[in-house]
C-alpha cells in the first residue's frame, strides 16, 4: 500500500492571453503549491477487479468515482504506457482540496495516482515520462508533480521552476459550490468582447510573467508579493459569482496583505504577514458568513510525495 501526499495550487499570477484557434488561451501562470492537500492511497487488488475508487473528506459526495476521475485515468494511462493490460488497483482519495474550487484538486489527484501506482507497481518511471503523462492528463497536472513555485507557459503545461525564499502564509476561503473552469474562461472572453477590446489571440497581448512578482518571490517579500498578485480570470469569476466580492473584502478587512480569486475560483486566497495573522484572517472569514469555511496554510511545499 502506497500513500502519496499532493498539494493544491494557487496562481499568484494568472495572465490570460486571447482565445487561440484551437480553443485554448496562452497563459502566463505562476503556480504556487500550498500545504493544503489531498492524500491518495493505492493498494493492490485481486485479478479482474480493475480500477476501483473511494473518497473521504467533506466534499467526497461531489467527487466522481467513475472512469472520469483523474486518479483513475492516471492509473490506466501509466499502465498503458508500460504496455500493461487494464490494471487492478484500489485507489482511495482523502480529499481536503475544495472540489471545482480553482485549486486544481482533480489534477493533484491525477499526479498523486501516477506517483502512487508507479511505486506500487515498482515501475521506476523516469520523471520526464511522468511529466509527459501528467501533461496528457491535463494542463495543471505536471505542476502537482513538481510542486514549489513554477512559471507555466503555453496552456500552463510548460513549466520552469522559480526561485523562492522562505515561507509564505496563506488563507483559503472555500465557497459553497464550485465554478466550471471552461465557463469562467468563456465569461472572460465575453467580458473582453463587451469591453470592446476583442477576445482573440490577435486582440489580446501574449501575457508575460511580472518581473516585480518574481522578485518578491525570490526575496521572500510577502508585502511586495501581496501588491503584485494578479488574476485575469478574477473579473469573470466575480461576474459569475458576485458574492465573492464580499469574501475578498472580509479577508482584507481582517488584515490580509493581499487577496485574489484562486485560479478560476470560487475559492478566494489571502496572503498574510505570518502564521498568527493567517490564523486570525481565517477565523474572521469563518465568522463573516461570506464563505463555507476558511483554512490557514503555508507554502511553497513539494509536489506529489510518497509518505513513509
Ligand atoms: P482547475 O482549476 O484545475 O480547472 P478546479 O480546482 O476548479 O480545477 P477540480 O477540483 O479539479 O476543480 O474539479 C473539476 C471537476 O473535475 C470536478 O467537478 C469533477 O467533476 C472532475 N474531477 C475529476 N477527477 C476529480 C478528482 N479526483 N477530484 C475532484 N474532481 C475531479
Amino acid at each position: 500500500m502506497i500513500t502519496v501526499r499532493v498539494p493544491a495550487k494557487v496562481n499568484v499570477q494568472l495572465g490570460v492571453g486571447g482565445l487561440r484557434p484551437d480553443g485554448f488561451h496562452d497563459l502566463a501562470n505562476v503556480f504556487f503549491a500550498v500545504a493544503l492537500g489531498d492524500e491518495v492511497t493505492a493498494s493492490a487488488a485481486g485479478p479482474g477487479e480493475g480500477v476501483t475508487l473511494t473518497c473521504s473528506g467533506p466534499d467526497a459526495a461531489v467527487v466522481p468515482l467513475d472512469g472520469s476521475n483523474l486518479a483513475a485515468r492516471a492509473a490506466r494511462l501509466l499502465a498503458a504506457r508500460h504496455g500493461l493490460a487494464e490494471p487492478d488497483v484500489r485507489l482511495h482519495i482523502d480529499k481536503a482540496i475544495p472540489v471545482a474550487g480553482g485549486m486544481a484538486g482533480g489534477s493533484a489527484d491525477g499526479a498523486a495516482a501516477l506517483v502512487a501506482c508507479d511505486a506500487l507497481w515498482q515501475l521506476d518511471t523516469p520523471t520526464a515520462t511522468l511529466l509527459e503523462l501528467a501533461a496528457e492528463l491535463g494542463s495543471d497536472v505536471p505542476f502537482a508533480l513538481l510542486g514549489g513555485v513554477a512559471l507555466g507557459r503555453g496552456r500552463g503545461e510548460i513549466l520552469d521552476p522559480l526561485p523562492v525564499t522562505g515561507t509564505f502564509h496563506w488563507v483559503f476561503a472555500v465557497a459553497d459550490g464550485g465554478l466550471s473552469t471552461p465557463a469562467v474562461f468563456r465569461e472572460c472572453d465575453r467580458l473582453r468582447e463587451e469591453a470592446g477590446t476583442g477576445s482573440g489571440d490577435t486582440d489580446v497581448p501574449t501575457p508575460d510573467a511580472d518581473a516585480g512578482l518574481l522578485a518578491a518571490l525570490a526575496d521572500g517579500d510577502a508585502v511586495a508579493l501581496a501588491g503584485a498578485l494578479a488574476n485575469d480570470l478574477q473579473s469573470a469569476a466575480l461576474s459569475l459569482r458576485p458574492s465573492l466580492a464580499a469574501t475578498l473584502r472580509a479577508g482584507t478587512e481582517a488584515g490580509a496583505l493581499g487577496a485574489l480569486v484562486s485560479g478560476s475560483g470560487p475559492t478566494c486566497a489571502f496572503l498574510a504577514k505570518d502564521a498568527e495573522a493567517a490564523a486570525a484572517v481565517a477565523e474572521a472569514l469563518r465568522a463573516s458568513g461570506t464563505c463555507r469555511t476558511a483554512h490557514a496554510t503555508h507554502g511553497p511545499v513539494p509536489g506529489a510525495t510518497v509518505l513513509p
